[in-house]
């Protein structure tokens, strides 16, 4: 087949030169410490929030505790959670780990983030906060949130998973929110192999964070129930490797992105950018008109090797351990005819002009 190419996932995780991860293994094996706040972590968390411009920040072993911690940290330990059901499991799934409900808002069809005038309907008096997602790093109307949240005195959760260096009217979108959270996965634009971190408003939110991600106590001196969260120095180590290239990434993305933009002439909707954000170029999603065509155009991508991913789906509110009363027509109906096509740095133009002659050609 004329078309033939070597196999191509939705991501292939970034990876800096080995000598310059070998460099801190040695420093790893020279002091022996290997975890629990050490040197390479703190070094790490210094360069980090400097980058991203934030303070209150907490490096931990991924983003899905991150947002449990984040729940603990805010005494949300019952009642319900306002949430989107168009995100990654995990969203939904750390609410319920957390032994809360949650409950689904419907999102916008532009942003695909929680549709903030549809929050306040869902408000009851054992509503506790509201957990949104700034899907594919576009952010959330953050400025209605905090104006629902103020009036019925609810703390706001960011899953800000995707949002990597994004920024919003010039500050860092983890700015926003009671905490916001990211993910640090191998799979996101800035990785840790795993990890993740927190980022409070408060300074007394950020000290029970920190205490809580360390088993609740320092030394002997035992404060409150945690759990273990803390990332371990090799972690630390491909963080301080990466963040070196994490401009180097997104400019990457980005130009992949505009290729995709002008191969695929307009053909599939897709989201808004907000006018005032500074994207990370973190996925490239595009809808099909509905699951039919999506379904061939994933067959005709599979025959060439060529395996995007269904993301998200299906919608959380359709999850078969959540008990929800909530119809999410929008979500449902996005969930159902949605791709994210292959992105990341090694992505070859030649390959996206195959992977856009395919899906222009869908009917
Ligand atoms: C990746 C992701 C998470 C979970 O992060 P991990 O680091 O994999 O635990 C949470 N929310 C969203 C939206 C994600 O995409």
């Amino acid at each position: 087949m004329k078309n033939k190419v070597d196999s191509i996932f939705v991501t292939k995780s970034f990876l800096p030169p080995i000598s310059e991860f070998n460099k801190y293994l040695d420093r790893i094996w020279k002091s022996s410490y290997l975890t629990n706040q050490g040197p390479l972590l703190k070094e790490f968390e210094e360069k980090i929030k400097k980058y991203l411009d934030v303070e209150n920040f907490h490096f931990v072993t991924n983003g899905t505790i991150a947002l449990q911690i984040a729940l603990r940290a805010l005494d949300i330990t019952e009642g319900e959670v306002i949430t989107t059901p168009f995100s990654y499991v995990a969203t939904t799934s750390s609410i319920l780990w957390e032994r809360c409900t949650p409950v689904f808002v419907d999102i916008e069809p532009n942003t695909f983030c929680i549709d903030a005038n549809k929050i306040e309907k869902s408000i009851t008096k054992n509503t506790k906060a509201i957990m949104a997602v700034h899907v594919f790093g576009y952010p959330c109307n953050v400025k209605k949130i905090n104006k629902i949240a103020t009036k019925y005195n609810l703390k706001v959760i960011y899953d800000a998973a995707h949002a990597f260096g994004v920024k919003y009217k010039g500050k860092s979108l983890l700015d926003y929110g009671d905490v916001s959270i990211c993910s640090f996965h191998a799979t996101k634009v800035f990785h840790t192999i795993e990890g993740g971190c927190l980022v409070a408003k408060s300074k007394t939110t950020s000290n029970k964070i920190d205490l809580i991600k360390r088993f609740g106590h320092y030394g002997d001196e035992h404060f409150s129930l945690g759990i273990n969260g803390k990332a371990s120095e090799f972690q630390a180590a491909m963080g301080l490797c990466n963040i070196k290239y994490v401009d180097q990434i997104i400019k990457k993305r980005k130009k992949i992105f505009s290729f995709y933009d002008k191969f695929l002439k307009g053909k599939f909707k897709r989201p808004k950018i907000n006018k005032d954000s500074e994207y990370n170029y973190s996925y490239y999603p595009i809808l099909f008109q509905h699951e039919n065509q999506l379904l061939r155009g994933v067959k005709e991508l599979n025959k060439n090797n060529i395996f995007p991913r269904r993301y998200f789906y299906p919608s959380l509110n359709k999850l078969p351990y959540v008990e929800s009363k909530q119809s999410c027509p929008v979500s449902e109906n996005i969930a159902s005819k949605i791709l994210c096509l292959p992105l990341f740095t090694e992505l070859d133009i030649n390959k996206v002009r195959i992977i856009c002659d395919i899906l222009t050609k869908i009917e």
